[in-house]
């Protein structure tokens, strides 16, 4: 019902028309019934045809704007959203700080890739790039009940970094990062119960649940977690309701989340939002954009860009995924770069 009325308060139809449609609608269901497509899609938990599905359901405070994210402690701006790269928010495990990548880049570019420790910007420590000794920090704040530290160790029992391989203790770190309030854990969440999830993250042997992919993603999307607001949207938009995919879109965007844009312009040619929703959505998207960026924080994002350029030059192969393999590969890429350079002379 809730759809129905969003439908005709925004004139597209008359309640009528709905309903009329929605009738039609289960006739169908009905007609394309069968014992066999049932089992088969009891197979696919999540994923069947003939569940009604009721993802985010009417939360008030899922549909809200949520506030900017958290200032980053020295410039003193909002941190970059989470769908930006990996050199865009540092984590220093020595204070616990998320530095963003501008405040970073004037100390981690000299050194970039060199091995020699990087001092934090904002205690001054020395943080050794060696992963064991970044484990090792990881684990004394996650003892302290740090979420962010607690989410990023969870990942090193996953992947088995340094630490044995189990993604049974990575679930048990993450769910309790979730449960304190740490919205990265509850996207990482997210991805591992989505059925039919690609992840970096080796996730075989874990019993997809739709609905609790949706409750974390939810639960990050309400502190801002971007990237989840934006998978909760596709989840809606594939299996449950459109007009709820369009809202957490028109949020995505005044956020300042790209492909949210992009997806509430579509709706705008397909009359899934309205003018004034989408210029709302354009001008608020507008001003988080301004809100966040900074001619400092260009730097880290104009050389990820170049390094992608000539990772794609270079045969496109999946690029390293951390911040620490990335700036390694890009010492790589650009010692190679030198060295043909020298050679054409
Ligand atoms: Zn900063
Ligand atoms: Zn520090």
């Amino acid at each position: 019902m809730y759809e129905i009325e969003e439908f005709v308060n925004k004139g597209y139809c008359s309640k009528a028309d709905v309903e009329k449609a929605f009738q039609a609608h289960q006739s169908y269901i009905a007609s394309i019934r069968s014992d066999q497509r049932e089992a088969a899609a009891a197979e696919m938990p999540g994923f069947g045809y003939y569940e009604p599905f009721q993802l985010s359901a009417t939360d008030d405070e899922l549909f809200k704007q949520p506030p900017p994210n958290a200032d980053c402690p020295l410039c003193s701006i909002p941190l970059p959203l989470f769908s930006e790269n990996a050199l865009a928010r540092r984590y220093q495990s020595c204070c616990g700080q998320i530095i963003c990548g501008g405040c970073m880049w004037p100390v981690e570019y000299p050194l970039y890739g060199s091995g020699a420790p990087v001092p934090c910007p904002s205690c001054n420590t020395l943080n050794s790039e060696d992963e064991k000794e970044i484990v090792k920090g990881l684990m004394k704040r996650a003892d302290e009940k740090d979420v962010y530290a607690m989410t990023l160790l969870g990942t090193r029992f996953a992947e088995g970094s340094v630490v044995p391989k189990s993604m049974h203790r990575a679930i048990e770190i993450w769910e309790e990062a979730a449960e304190l309030g740490g919205i990265l854990a509850c996207n990482t969440l997210g991805n591992i119960y989505k059925p039919g999830s690609l992840n970096d993250i080796d996730d075989t042997g874990i019993d997809k649940d739709w609905k609790k992919a949706c409750r974390y993603y939810a639960k990050a999307a309400k502190g801002n977690h971007d990237l989840a607001r934006y998978n909760l949207g596709v989840l809606e938009n594939n299996h449950g309701s459109k007009i709820k995919a369009m809202k957490h879109m028109l949020i995505g965007a005044a956020s300042g989340h790209d492909d949210a844009l992009t997806l509430v312009k579509q709706g705008l040619t397909d009359h899934r939002v309205t003018k004034e929703e989408y210029d709302n959505a354009l001008r608020a998207y507008k001003e988080s954009k301004k809100l966040m960026d900074n001619a400092q924080r260009d730097k880290p994002k104009a050389w990820m860009k170049r390094m992608n350029m000539m990772k794609v030059l270079s045969g496109g192969r999946r690029g390293p995924g951390t911040a620490g393999e990335l700036l390694k590969e890009g010492r790589k890429i650009e010692q190679a770069r030198k060295k043909r350079g020298n050679r054409r002379r």
